[in-house]
């Protein structure tokens, strides 16, 4: 953790303040800056950091369309900010299908790709004028007879891979070897099936299940094309994309190069979509944190923060993920201490013998790469109120706004 921690703060520092309006809202002065003005926690998203993002994968998949997930962060600035850079947007319930109506997204940009769903969340997203969904078995396939004049479905398929942090392909996907009879079933209803979809599983450590399902694909549209059972012109290679927690990963190019490669060898006819939800958000956005009191306890400083595990540290728990924290304030002596949330709960703690410097109440604490799964999936647990989300760089000029999110 000592480590991480020192990393983490070098790169705090490193980046300098951008130009024509563009400010980096993860420099100390203005984390401070956001607080005085917006409270605390925060969760501050960085609109620029999202559109560096998206870039970077946009260019290390040319010619893929990129669906930004919701799921990982479901933020009007972020939906935004997607839009603006000609984005697409994969969502999957009837909340983030309400998020991207509000927020003016043409929903001929959206896919719904919950394989699971109840009439009335396709009723929802239809009304929208989402008209792609997925399904992964027969039920599902039939729920869309009374829409099938409105809509067309991609199947999706499972693909296990027990090495990924989140394994997606436990919970739902159809075994490869039955999408054929669920693309016949389709057929017989008169729903159009457009392709097949999979997703191998979130934080992906490399590209090879990613390819494994690529190929496996390809297999699967000529067959489906050989048989007539529908267009079969679009394949969605889902998510997964990794990115840094303090440990170094592979380069996002470098990630994508045998993705690149097994897509080359699809047929021209076919266009390949993706639906990144962490690459995109992760970076964009750090927790910010302020000390509500301390404690000697056993010979280390324990201090209580106003952001904890049953909030935007939930990832910690929910995700797996650990974030690299720091303090904002600097001193040459640091000490091994403890970093704890607000509730009462005792497994309520966000890091133990992290080296910080002593700190006193009021002092804040950062931690980096906190987009994604961490405000989503925060509770008021204690009635400790979520982070406020605070978007910067929406436009030139733009130094903070708190938009509504419900
Ligand atoms: C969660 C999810 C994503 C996003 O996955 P990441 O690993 O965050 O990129 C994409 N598609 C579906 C269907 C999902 O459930």
């Amino acid at each position: 953790m000592a480590k991480r921690s020192k990393s983490a703060q070098g790169a705090l520092r490193a980046k300098p303040q951008s130009k024509r309006g563009w400010i980096d809202p993860f420099r100390g002065d203005e984390i401070r800056r956001l607080v005085k003005e917006f409270g605390s926690p925060l969760l501050i998203v960085d609109c620029q950091r999202v559109r560096e993002q998206y870039r970077k994968l946009h260019k290390a998949l040319p010619g893929v369309d990129l669906h930004y997930a919701l799921k990982p962060l479901p933020h009007p600035a972020v939906v935004e900010t997607i839009a603006e850079l000609g984005g697409w947007l994969d969502l999957a319930t009837t909340g983030e299908v309400q998020l991207i109506e509000r927020s003016g997204m043409d929903p001929a940009r959206c896919i719904h790709t919950h394989p699971i769903k109840r009439d009335i969340d396709i009723r929802n997203a239809l009304a929208a004028g989402v008209r792609v969904f997925v399904a992964d078995n027969p039920d599902e396939v039939r729920k869309f007879v009374p829409y099938r004049d409105e809509l067309e479905i991609l199947l999706r398929v499972s693909f296990r891979s027990p090495g990924a942090v989140c394994d997606l392909s436990r919970k739902f996907g159809c075994d490869p070897e039955d999408a054929i009879e669920l693309a016949r079933l389709a057929r017989q209803l008169g729903i159009e099936v457009r392709g097949v979809s999979f997703h191998v599983g979130s934080q992906a450590a490399d590209a090879a299940k990613h390819v494994e399902a690529i190929d496996a694909c390809k297999s699967i549209i000529a067959a489906a094309r050989r048989e007539k059972l529908g267009r079969f012109d679009t394949l969605d290679i889902g998510g997964g994309f990794p990115i840094s927690y303090g440990r170094r990963v592979a380069d996002i190019a470098r990630f994508c190069a045998p993705i690149r490669a097994a897509l080359a060898k699809l047929p021209a006819r076919i266009r390949v979509i993706a639906e990144p939800g962490r690459y995109i958000a992760g970076p964009a956005a750090i927790g910010v944190a302020s000390v509500m009191g301390r404690a000697r306890r056993e010979g280390h400083w324990w201090y209580y923060l106003d952001d904890g595990l049953y909030g935007s540290y939930s990832g910690q728990l929910f995700d797996h993920a650990r974030y690299p924290v720091e303090a904002l304030r600097q001193g040459k002596e640091k000490l091994p201490s403890v970093l704890a949330g607000p509730t009462c709960d005792s497994i309520d703690v966000i890091a133990e013998n992290l080296l910080l410097p002593e700190l006193k109440a009021g002092d804040l604490v950062v931690g980096r790469a906190m987009g994604a799964y961490t405000w989503a999936s925060a509770s008021e647990f204690n009635f400790f109120p979520k982070a406020t989300v605070v978007s910067v760089n929406r436009s030139p000029g733009d130094r903070g706004t708190v938009m509504a999110v419900d």
